[in-house]
């Protein structure tokens, strides 16, 4: 049945049996009554398996129509897929301008025999000369975060397949409920599931999205053996907020919108980012993600650190933090933290469910800081 993401984010994984109740137990478990040989049991003990991650993980494929894993966090699935990938080749092509975090975790590795190489993956002749000097992988990450800058998936998937190597794509700005990077021909998606996914800041969970049997087999060996699992209770928690992702996802996408719009027209923002606007990207963005464009949007201010702080303190709704995708909105000066390389007055503003002229209000309020 063709149903829409909406419907199948309320049902996905759902077991429609007779007594079975809506919503799973969380299973508290470290250890399972077990004798014999542990490979022909469900479960023996509780770093290699969890009911309760089960239903999450079997709403998760059931969404991307592929198998997931779940992690304690979008980086222990980060870890995870990047140790896979480079199990028999060392180079990974990640992208200049993507989440800080990832490119440290790549330089991490590097001591450790990865070899990460940095490219601007928008362009494609770069990412082909790159890839022309052997990689086991390009990691893409569209719209990036901070400048929701869009990668060409299927492109990427064909040059990566030309060059024997693969696609994986951290899908955590777009989620699958907006973007779906396995059917333009990437081999694994990874997500942070404590953004817009779980949706309430009240998680930190990852997971790893794929179809390819082998990939997952080393995913989940990672997993249980280096120990990055997930909580039962937050897997509970995060399939709870799933349920919900399309409804949110879609008003977030609306407001954005206008606000980066409203955001472009304002002669005291410089440079809004925001996959919806007119320009470069604006095409790809509407053909890779047809039903929005994300609650992620950037701007810079005139006056630097100092002002672009002023800003972020004088909202009363726009709540200031780090995160994104949650129901509340909340912006950040990006550049506070050491390793990003925003421009010092770039604030990253996530847009929340509230209503979106009072979310104008207050974000006009805020610029007055400006003066
Ligand atoms: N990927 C992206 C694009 C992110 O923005 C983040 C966190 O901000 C992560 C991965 C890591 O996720 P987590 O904080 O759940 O470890």
């Amino acid at each position: 049945m063709g149903l829409d993401p909406a419907t199948r984010a309320v049902h996905a994984g759902e077991r429609r049996v007779s007594g079975a109740p809506s919503a799973p137990a969380i299973h508290l478990a470290a250890t399972y009554l077990s004798a014999g040989d542990p490979a022909e049991l469900p479960y023996a003990y509780g770093r290699h398996g969890n009911p309760t991650w089960e239903a999450l993980e079997a709403a998760l494929g059931e969404l991307e129509e592929a198998t997931a894993l779940v992690f304690a966090s979008g980086q222990a699935a980060s870890f995870a897929l990047v140790a896979a990938l480079t199990e028999e080749r060392p180079r990974v092509l990640f992208p200049h301008d993507g989440y800080y975090g990832t490119r440290a975790l790549a330089r991490m590795l590097e001591r450790r025999g990865v070899e990460p190489a940095v490219v601007d993956l928008t362009d494609l002749g770069a990412v082909e000369r790159e890839l022309a000097r052997g990689a086991a992988a390009i990691w893409a990450e569209t719209p990036t975060n901070p400048f929701l800058r869009v990668q060409d998936l299927g492109a990427l998937a064909r040059l990566a397949r030309r060059a024997g190597a693969r696609l994986v794509v951290d899908n955590t700005t777009a989620t699958s409920a907006l973007q779906r990077p396995l059917e333009l021909g990437a081999d694994a998606t990874v997500t942070s599931l404590t953004k817009a996914a779980a949706g309430h800041a009240d998680v930190v969970l990852g997971s790893i999205s794929t179809r390819d049997a082998a990939l997952l087999e080393r995913l989940r060996a990672w997993r249980t053996h280096a120990g990055g699992i997930a909580g039962p209770v937050e897997a509970w928690i995060a399939l709870r907020g799933l349920r919900t992702l399309p409804l949110r996802i879609g008003r977030q996408s609306e407001t954005a919108l206008a606000l980066a719009q409203r955001l472009e027209r304002d002669p005291r923002a410089r440079r809004v980012h925001y996959p919806g606007l007119a320009g470069a990207c604006l095409e790809l963005a509407r053909a890779q993600m047809p039903r929005g464009f994300g609650p992620l949007l950037s701007f810079e201010v005139e006056g630097g650190a100092a002002a672009a702080e002023a800003v972020v303190r004088g909202s009363r709704l726009i709540r200031p933090g780090t995160s994104f995708g949650g129901v509340e909105s909340s912006w950040e000066r990006r550049a506070r933290w050491k390793g990003e390389d925003a421009p010092e007055g770039l604030i990253r503003l996530s847009v929340g469910i509230e209503d979106g002229a009072d979310l104008a209000r207050d974000l006009d309020m805020a610029l007055a800081a400006l003066g």
